[in-house]
C-alpha cells in the first residue's frame, strides 16, 4: 500500500480509481452483509475498478475484467435458478389450484403491499445518497485537480465521496433488480393465492408463537337470533373500530344463549366433538384444536412465489383468511424443527373441570376439557420421549 494511488496531476480517472479500488477493499470485507444483494453487486464492483485500469493502461487491468467477469457469470448462474424456481412454483400453483376461492382480508393485503413499498422506499434512499455522493464528489474534485499525490497528504476526499457514491449506485441497482425480480415472479406465481403447505417445511411465520382464533364469534354469527355477543362486545370496548370487527369477530359473550358457557356445555360429547372446528367452543388462552395427522399442520401463506416472496403468513379467523396484522413480514426460512411454532401455551385451570372429551375419533390430537364456569380448553398429550426420538433421527440421520 505504499505505492502512490495515482502519479503526477491528479485527473478526474484518477478519482474513479482511487474510489474503485477503496470500494473493491470495502466490499472484500463487508460484503457479505450485503447478503442477495451481493450476487449483483459484485461484478459491479469489479467491473467499475476494471473500467478506470483498463482506460490509464494498468497492467492490472485484464485481472480486474477477469474478476468480473466471473463475477457476472456467478451472477446468471443464480438468475437462472431463480427463473427456474419461479417457473416451478408456478407449475406447482397451477398443478394444485384447487379451484376454489376464499375472501382474503384487508390485513393480508396490506402486509403483502407493504414489502413491496418497503423495496421501493429502499431503492430511493439509494438513488437519492448516491446522487447527494455524485454531487459532492465532483463539487471537491476542482480543488484537487493537478496536485500530486504528495502535496495532497497521499489522499483524495474527492475519491472517497466517489467511493461511497460509487456503493450506493451499485446497491440501488442491486435493490432495483431484486426488488424488480420479487415484483416478476410474484406476477407468474399468482398475486392472490393462498399457499396451503405443510408445517415444518423449512418456512416458519416471523413470530416464534403460535396465532391462536379462539373464543370468537363472527359477525355474520351474531346476527342469529337471541345472540348478545356483538351488543356486549361493544359495551366492553365502545370504541371498537366496525372494520375491525367485521375482519376479526368478536370475542363471543359468556352469557349468550348461543355462544356462551350454558350453550358449549348443553353438547352431548359427541355434538362438542363434531364442532371442535369452532372458535367459540374454546378459552381465548386455549390453544385451538390441534389435527392428529402431522401433516394436516399447515401454513397458510398468501402471495407465495418461492425465495424471491416467501409469502405473508395468514390464518382462518371468523370464516376469512387474514393476517394478524396488516405489519407482518413474509414468512422466513427456518430449519424445519423451528418451523413448527407453539411455545406459548398457557397452561389450563387446575380446577372446576366438568368433563374430559376425548377429540381423537374427530381427527384431533388430544382431548377437551370442559369447565363448569368456564369455555372449553384444549390439551395434546405432552410430546413424550418417543417423538422427540423421531425428531432427532429426522434431523440427523445416522
Ligand atoms: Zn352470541
Amino acid at each position: 500500500m505504499d505505492d502512490p494511488s495515482w502519479y503526477g496531476a491528479f485527473r478526474l480517472i484518477d478519482m474513479i480509481g482511487s474510489a474503485s479500488i477503496l470500494l473493491a477493499s470495502a466490499f472484500c470485507l463487508a460484503g457479505w452483509m450485503l447478503g442477495r444483494y451481493a450476487v449483483v453487486a459484485a461484478p459491479l464492483v469489479l467491473a467499475f475498478a476494471a473500467v478506470p485500469h483498463a482506460l490509464d493502461g494498468y497492467t492490472s487491468a485484464p485481472v480486474w475484467w477477469l474478476w468480473a467477469a466471473a463475477g457476472a457469470v456467478l451472477a446468471a448462474v443464480v438468475a437462472g435458478q431463480s427463473w427456474r424456481e419461479v417457473r416451478a412454483v408456478r407449475a406447482v400453483a397451477r398443478s394444485s389450484a384447487t379451484g376454489l376461492s376464499i375472501t382474503v382480508g384487508r390485513n393480508a393485503v396490506l402486509a403483502s403491499k407493504r414489502v413491496v413499498r418497503r423495496g421501493r422506499i429502499k431503492a430511493l434512499v439509494m438513488v437519492v445518497a448516491a446522487c447527494a455522493g455524485w454531487v459532492v464528489a465532483f463539487s471537491v474534485l476542482p480543488s484537487e485537480l493537478g496536485r500530486t499525490y504528495e502535496e495532497m497528504g497521499q489522499e483524495s476526499s474527492s475519491g472517497m465521496f466517489a467511493a461511497a457514491a460509487a456503493a450506493f449506485s451499485i446497491l440501488a441497482v442491486a435493490v432495483l433488480a431484486s426488488l424488480s425480480w420479487q415484483v416478476f415472479a410474484m406476477s407468474r406465481a399468482g398475486r392472490s393465492r393462498v399457499w396451503e403447505i405443510p408445517a415444518g417445511v423449512e418456512l416458519a411465520p416471523p413470530w416464534p408463537f403460535e396465532d391462536k382464533a379462539t373464543g370468537l364469534v363472527s359477525v355474520q354469527e351474531t346476527t342469529s337470533a337471541g345472540c348478545i355477543c356483538l351488543p356486549e362486545f361493544r359495551r366492553s370496548f365502545p370504541d371498537a373500530d366496525s372494520h375491525f370487527l367485521d375482519e376479526e369477530g368478536v370475542y363471543a359473550s359468556d352469557y349468550c344463549p348461543g355462544h356462551g358457557i350454558d350453550r358449549i356445555n348443553e353438547f352431548s360429547a359427541h355434538e362438542f366433538a363434531a364442532r371442535a372446528g369452532t372458535s367459540w367452543l374454546w378459552d381465548e388462552r386455549s390453544d385451538a384444536p390441534e389435527r392428529a395427522r402431522p401433516d394436516a399442520r399447515r401454513l397458510l401463506l398468501y402471495g407465495y412465489a418461492g425465495r424471491a416472496f416467501t409469502g405473508i403468513p395468514v390464518r382462518e379467523r371468523a370464516g376469512l383468511i387474514d393476517a394478524s396484522f396488516p405489519w407482518v413480514g413474509p414468512a422466513h426460512e427456518a430449519e424445519a424443527a423451528d418451523a413448527v411454532p407453539g411455545w406459548d401455551s398457557a397452561q389450563r385451570p387446575a380446577s372446576g373441570v366438568l368433563d374430559v372429551i376425548d377429540l381423537r375419533p374427530a381427527g384431533y390430537a388430544g382431548s377437551a376439557f370442559r369447565y363448569r364456569h368456564g369455555r372449553a380448553w384444549f390439551e395434546a398429550p405432552q410430546i413424550g420421549a418417543s417423538e422427540s426420538d423421531q425428531y432427532d433421527r429426522r434431523g440427523c440421520p445416522s
